[in-house]
This record gives structure tokens, C-alpha cells and sequence, in this order.
């Protein structure tokens, strides 16, 4: 167990990149530490400016917030990123002195959020850039998105093909100017410009003209599709119920959330609550979506977010995104453009193409992007930011990990899909790419793998794919004569967590999800696996029901109810617990084959699988949903509700591990419900009863390192609930931080799988 110590320590690292070589920064760090009674050090490498404090949580978070605000005048951060790890006992606090002669690797830098100088000059109707959509500097501005190859120069961007204007040339070689060496710097004189297309491809205006008369579409509640930085945005009116309604319509998206970009930071508070670290996170140099709570009542209209508390705010990160929403003067939709699964739009022509039904309008640029970033998505949990979409704004930057790992790839899983490569202490995450469930999509796949294996002159000598045999990305490493080292799933995302963490076995890891390949061909998903050196042993998992229907089960959370219910009742028991209407007579005689006779009803023990079919059991979700939104109804539906009450199960031993027994609680679950308990409470006493089954596997795991991992600790209600109690029982808890719990985190896992399996062979 943790000692007294220990609990109320914990180290925090930031790595900066930016202006912070040269302009005082260290001597500034060093001062801001010593100033908030903080140990640690300060150093320079190859990646920027590696700072590592221990303290409290809250002096640390104090540090952080002053680092950023009381910068040194030269200084400036491109990017932050910030990491809590166990503490290691520092005495005082250094400023460390680099080894200058070391290996500089190339890093290519995330595409950065207008900076506030460059702003201020859009703004100035004096200034030779007012008004001007693609202003930028050293501080700010496109990167990843133009890069065609290092080292990064004009030349080697997509900005080669517009010549620099003498002015422009005269700031970018000049020292003294804040545009020395911008690669991306333009002017209206000499860089891209803006036009606006009708679907037909037909030019309604140019230049200014085209931004004013997009606004003005927009405020009639027309759909434009906007070329930004990493790809095009769907935007429409997020406070004109009729435009977002026909926007979901044309883009066939259900009831999944829209994310709202708001002008500033203060219209955004006018519609939603913020805690201080979600403010934080909004304003950050990453500019990401950040998960916040909607107020009510809100000029965002529900169509939005339907049925959600929550809304996907961010502020605009472009000059162009600043001065669309300055017209606009209201909240926008910004939404991928794209038809549901398929990756985002980069190139005009084709959006042109595959947007044609869904855009009224097309705001559309000159200056090529290079490679598709969408929108990174974060939230607060439990005080700390949680990835759940890695892209604009943190990649390519590493993830710094303590092994030294050999050039290796990884490939990633199936849905949200992300892969990366591996280069000594390295592991270079790529963009989210998506789920491979389209022609598209997988095209992107194989292209990401392939640029960014360019990028960095990148040889694997194998490469990590999920053990799953039908995953198109592990037929595709299959297929690529490299050899390939197979990962399971749940595997991998407790690697995955333990990197981040920098945490060493043994750990206990809680892998929750909604599908993966199981070592048995079963479909895991509520696994505890318990990881030493070797590799893991399944110490527990929860007790398998059946899927019938199989894969029709991820968008049917009513499949799952049948398949749970079927385990808990003989015969046709299970039929009269069904919610009300969920499926027709003859589907449910259709169900009730597949239950019997187990064909096309595969076994699971997934636990995103539990959570849909409870969601479906309380009548909250059924069908034809999105992956994950059973999970998500059932959190909402606990609202503000706070209670400690839960249900029983059992445990039973096995030779191979303990099997967790969730029919005492489904029992007792409908029971509730068919006694009219309000579902806030079930909901409550369910999300507990799983905590509780958590608590009781840590306690007898023989562990005192337990991570959390998989994707229903997106759920924040059980991610914070398991957190607090864990830590209450003496554990040291572990959760992502910067890679996402989800599947867009498995390829950092498989990499250090498939180290760890070459190491073992030689
Ligand atoms: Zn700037
Ligand atoms: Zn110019
Ligand atoms: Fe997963």
C-alpha cells in the first residue's frame, strides 16, 4: 500500500515546446518553484523544455496555471503537455544542464491556435493583415497539417507554392521579427485566399466577400462546409433548431453530439457552466473540444446534443474561425466534414464531391492541407484532463516512455483507430484516423501508416496488430511481410495505461470496453488482468452472457438486454423482463432461437455490453444508436443524484481465475424497476454495484497498483466513483491522461507488447 507520504505527493511533468530556449524560461521556472516550496528540476532536451515539481495536486495545479499566465515577455508555449506520475522523493529544485551533444530527433511540431498578437492584428483595421484568414507567426499557425517532409522549411510545406511578397520575405528573415522563419507566413498581398463555392462549383464570391456572404448563409440557417486547418467543418447554426435538425438529417449522424465553436470565451460561459480547469483546458494552445456542462436553459438548441447534459465546446483557432464567428455573432455547429464514418475532407474538389448533399455552401481556400487533423476532444475527470480524441494540437508530438523501444509500428484496433511508431524512448501517435468500417477510412489508415513512417525516415522491423483475425488493420500488417506480433485487445489498453503512468508491473489492470478479441476466440470485455514482466494472467472477468445477433448488438443495446436476461432466466423466462415495445413478436421468437440454439450468438463478457443492455432494460435506449450511447444514457440518467447504495453479486472461484456473478444485481435491478424506482436511483445503485465489483477483485488480486483502462472509463461517473474508492481502500490508482482510455490508445499498448515479445525471443 501507498504510504502517508505518498498520498498527497504526486510529481507532475510538462514538456513545452515553443519560445522557451534562450528567453530566461528555466531561471523563470526556477523561480516560480521555489516560490511554491516545489522540488524537482528543469531541463532542456531534444523535444523542448522537460519540467518535472512534486507537491499537492493543488500547489501543482498553481504551478501550472502561473507557468502559463507569467510567462517571460520572449517566451512562448506551442504546446503543454502535462502529465501526473507517481512522486520520486526530490530534495530541492534544479535547473538541470542538457547535454547538448546528445541525438536531436526532429520534431515536428502540432498545428498551433492563433496566437493573441496575430489576433490583435486581424482585428486592427490599420494593419496590412486586417481581416486577413490565414495570418500566423512563429507562435501560431498551421504545421503538422502543411508538412510535406523535414526538415521543416518553406519549401518542404504546402505554402511552397505561394512566393512571399518582399514585406513578408523582409519579416521572415529578419531575427528581430516575431515572423522570423515562419514558414506559413502570408500576407493578403502574397499567401492563400478564400472563395465561396455553390455545390455546382460555381464562385458566388472571393476574398472578404466570400467570408461576409458565408456568414450571411449562416445566419439564414444555411449549411456551409469550411476548409479550416486540418480539414473541412460542417457548420450551421447551433441556436436554429431547423438548421441543425436538417444538418443531422443530410449528414444521416442520429442522435451522436455536435460540437459547438463559440466566438469567445465569454459567450461560451453564457451557455455553459465551467469549472476553472475546463476553462483552462478551452483556452488552451491546443484549442480543443472540451466536454462541459450545457446550462439550462441554453441558446443552443437541443438538437445539438440531444438528450445530453453535456455539450463539445471550443473557441475558433484560426484568424478564419476568429472572423466567420465575429460576422456570425452566434454559436456555431462545428462538426466533421464528413458522411458519417468516413475520415474528414481535406481537398476542395473532393469535399465538393462528397459533401455535394449535405453542404448548402462551400468556404474553401487555395492553400493545400497536407494531411487530415480533426478536432482533439478532452474532458476533466477526477481534477485531471482526459484525452478522448488525440488529434489537432497534440499530434505528432511523442509520448515520452521509460524503455528504450526499437523501431516498431503499430497498426492500432478497429474503431477510432490510431497507429504509431516507436523510435529509442519515442512513441510517435498518430492523428485519429477513425473506425475502418468504410472504403475510405481504411484508405486513410493505410496512408497515415505510410506518411508518417516517411515523416520520420521510419523502418520497423515488425509491426504490433491487435490479435482480433478480421480487424481490417491486422490484415493489413498481415499482408505487409513484416512480421507481426499479435496483441490482445484488453492487453493492450493496460499497456497502454501503464506507459503513460510510467508505472512498472506488477498492475492490476481494470480493462473495460465494449469488444475485443479474446486469447479463448471469445469476445472479451470485462477483464481484469493482471500484469507482470511476462506478460498477463486473466485473474478475473465478468460472467459471459450471449450477443445474439453478434456485431448487431454494438447499435442495439436491446440485443444485449436479451442475451443478459437470457443467462439470468430458463426457457423463455427472460421475455416478460424486456422493456415495453422494444421488439416486435416476431423478433423476439427470432431472439429467442438464437439464445437457444447459440448460432449467431457469440459469448462475451463485456462490460459496454452490460451497460447497453441495462440501458435498454430501464427503456433509455434500444436501437439503431451509436456505439457507447447505452453507457452514456445510463450515466445521464443519474443526474445529480449522489448515493452510496448498491446491489449484491457474487463471485465464483475458478480454477482459472474468479467469475464475476452480475445476476443477484440484474434481479434485484428489475425488481426496482418493475416496482417504479425512478431510473436516477437504479442507475446510481448500478454504476456503485460496478465500482464495488471493482474494489472487491482489486482486494483480492494481491495487487496494489490497479489502472484503469478501456473505454467505459469515458463514463465519469464510474471512472471518478472508482478512482475515489480504490484510492479509499489503500490502492494507487492509475488512468489516461494524455492517450484516450478508448481504442484510439491501443496502438501506444501494442507497441510495448510487441517490444516486450521481441526482447523475450532473443
Ligand atoms: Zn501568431
Ligand atoms: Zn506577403
Ligand atoms: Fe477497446
Amino acid at each position: 500500500m501507498k504510504s502517508q507520504a505518498t498520498d498527497s505527493m504526486t510529481r507532475l511533468r510538462l514538456v513545452v515546446t515553443g519560445a522557451v530556449q534562450g528567453v530566461g524560461f528555466r531561471p523563470f521556472v526556477y523561480r516560480l518553484a521555489r516560490e511554491l516550496a516545489l522540488c524537482g528540476n528543469v531541463a532542456n532536451d531534444s523535444q523542448g523544455v522537460v519540467i518535472e515539481v512534486e507537491g499537492n495536486e493543488a500547489t501543482l495545479e498553481e504551478f501550472r496555471r502561473r507557468l502559463q499566465t507569467e510567462l517571460p515577455p520572449r517566451a512562448f508555449l506551442n504546446s503543454v503537455e502535462a502529465c501526473y506520475l507517481d512522486a520520486v522523493g526530490y530534495g530541492d529544485f534544479q535547473i538541470l544542464h542538457s547535454d547538448d551533444d546528445g541525438p536531436k530527433s526532429a520534431l515536428v511540431l502540432p498545428d498551433l491556435a492563433t496566437c493573441p498578437d496575430c489576433l490583435r492584428e486581424v482585428l486592427t483595421p490599420t494593419d496590412r493583415r486586417y481581416r486577413y484568414p490565414f495570418t500566423n507567426c512563429t507562435n501560431c499557425g498551421p504545421r503538422y497539417s502543411i508538412i510535406e517532409s523535414l526538415p521543416y522549411d518553406r519549401a518542404n510545406t504546402t505554402m511552397k507554392i505561394f512566393p512571399m511578397c518582399e514585406r513578408c520575405r523582409a519579416e521572415y528573415e529578419d531575427p528581430a521579427n516575431r515572423r522570423f522563419h515562419a514558414q506559413p507566413n502570408a500576407c493578403p498581398e502574397c499567401g492563400p485566399q478564400l472563395a465561396l463555392w455553390t455545390p455546382a462549383g460555381a464562385v458566388v464570391a472571393t476574398r472578404d466577400e466570400a467570408l461576409r456572404a458565408a456568414a450571411d448563409a449562416l445566419r439564414a440557417g444555411q449549411v456551409v462546409a469550411v476548409k479550416g486547418l486540418g480539414g473541412f467543418h460542417l457548420m450551421a447554426d447551433a441556436t436554429s433548431g431547423a438548421a441543425v435538425t436538417e444538418l443531422r438529417r443530410r449528414k444521416r449522424r442520429g442522435d451522436k453530439p455536435l460540437a459547438v465553436m463559440f466566438g469567445d470565451l465569454a459567450h461560451l460561459e453564457q451557455e455553459c457552466e465551467l469549472e476553472e480547469r475546463e476553462r483552462r483546458l478551452i483556452t488552451a494552445v491546443e484549442s480543443p473540444i472540451v466536454l462541459v456542462r450545457k446550462r439550462i436553459p441554453t441558446a443552443v438548441v437541443p438538437a445539438v446534443a440531444p438528450r445530453n447534459p453535456y455539450l463539445g465546446v471550443m473557441l475558433p483557432y484560426t484568424p478564419l474561425h476568429h472572423l466567420l464567428l465575429r460576422s456570425v455573432d452566434r454559436p456555431l455547429v462545428a462538426t466533421s466534414g464528413n458522411l458519417s464514418e468516413d475520415p474528414i475532407c481535406i481537398d476542395e474538389h473532393d469535399a465538393r464531391e462528397r459533401l455535394r448533399g449535405i453542404a448548402d455552401l462551400f468556404l474553401v481556400h487555395n492553400r493545400p492541407i497536407r494531411r487530415h487533423v480533426d478536432d482533439s476532444i478532452v474532458r476533466a475527470v477526477a481534477g485531471r484532463p482526459q484525452i478522448m480524441r488525440r488529434a489537432r494540437g497534440y499530434a505528432p508530438l511523442p509520448v515520452r516512455v521509460q524503455e528504450s523501444l526499437p523501431p516498431l509500428a503499430a497498426v492500432g484496433g478497429h474503431l477510432k483507430n490510431c497507429v504509431a511508431i516507436a523510435n529509442d524512448h519515442n512513441v510517435f501517435l498518430s492523428q485519429h484516423v477513425g473506425d475502418l468500417e468504410t472504403v475510405q477510412s481504411y484508405r486513410a489508415f493505410v496512408s497515415v501508416l505510410s506518411d508518417l513512417s516517411k515523416l520520420y525516415e521510419h523502418t520497423p522491423i515488425a509491426l504490433a496488430a491487435d490479435l482480433h483475425p478480421d480487424y481490417l488493420s491486422t490484415q493489413f500488417a498481415a499482408k505487409s511481410g513484416l512480421a507481426t506480433v499479435p496483441v490482445q485487445h484488453h492487453y493492450a489498453h493496460a499497456l497502454a495505461c501503464m506507459a503513460e503512468n510510467e508505472v512498472e508491473p506488477p498492475v492490476l489492470a481494470v480493462s473495460w470496453d465494449g469488444t475485443g478479441y479474446g486469447v479463448d476466440g471469445t469476445v472479451w470485455g470485462g477483464e481484469f488482468l493482471l500484469i507482470d514482466d511476462a506478460g498477463f494472467t486473466r485473474s478475473a472477468w465478468l460472467r459471459p452472457f450471449q450477443l445474439p445477433g453478434g456485431e448487431a448488438a454494438v447499435r442495439e443495446p436491446r440485443r444485449s438486454a436479451a442475451g443478459l436476461l437470457g443467462a439470468t432466466f430458463s426457457g423463455s423466462g427472460w421475455q416478460r423482463y424486456l422493456a415495453a415495445d422494444c421488439f416486435t413478436e416476431a423478433e423476439t421468437r427470432a431472439i429467442d432461437q438464437m439464445l437457444h440454439s447459440s448460432l449467431n450468438s457469440p459469448q462475451t463478457t463485456s462490460a459496454g455490453r452490460l451497460f447497453d443492455g441495462v440501458a435498454s432494460l430501464l427503456g433509455l435506449v434500444q436501437s439503431n444508436c451509436y456505439e457507447g450511447e447505452g453507457g452514456m444514457q445510463l450515466e445521464f440518467a443519474i443526474g445529480a443524484l449522489r448515493s452510496d447504495e448498491r446491489y449484491e453479486f457474487t463471485v465464483d472461484e475458478h480454477e482459472t481465475g474468479r467469475e464475476i456473478d452480475w445476476r443477484p444485481m440484474l434481479r434485484a435491478l428489475l425488481a426496482d424497476r418493475d416496482k417504479g424506482i425512478a431510473a436516477a436511483t437504479i442507475a446510481a445503485r448500478f454504476h456503485n454495484t460496478l465500482v464495488e465489483m471493482i474494489v472487491t477483485t482489486a482486494k483480492t488480486a494481491g495487487c496494489d497498483r490497479v489502472a484503469l483502462t478501456g473505454g467505459c472509463f469515458q463514463n465519469t461517473y464510474l471512472a471518478e466513483r472508482a478512482i475515489r474508492r480504490l484510492e479509499e481502500s489503500g490502492f494507487a490508482v492509475y488512468r489516461h491522461q494524455r492517450v484516450p482510455p478508448n481504442d484510439g490508445g491501443i496502438a501506444l499498448g501494442q507497441i510495448i507488447a510487441a517490444a516486450r515479445a521481441l526482447r523475450k525471443e532473443m
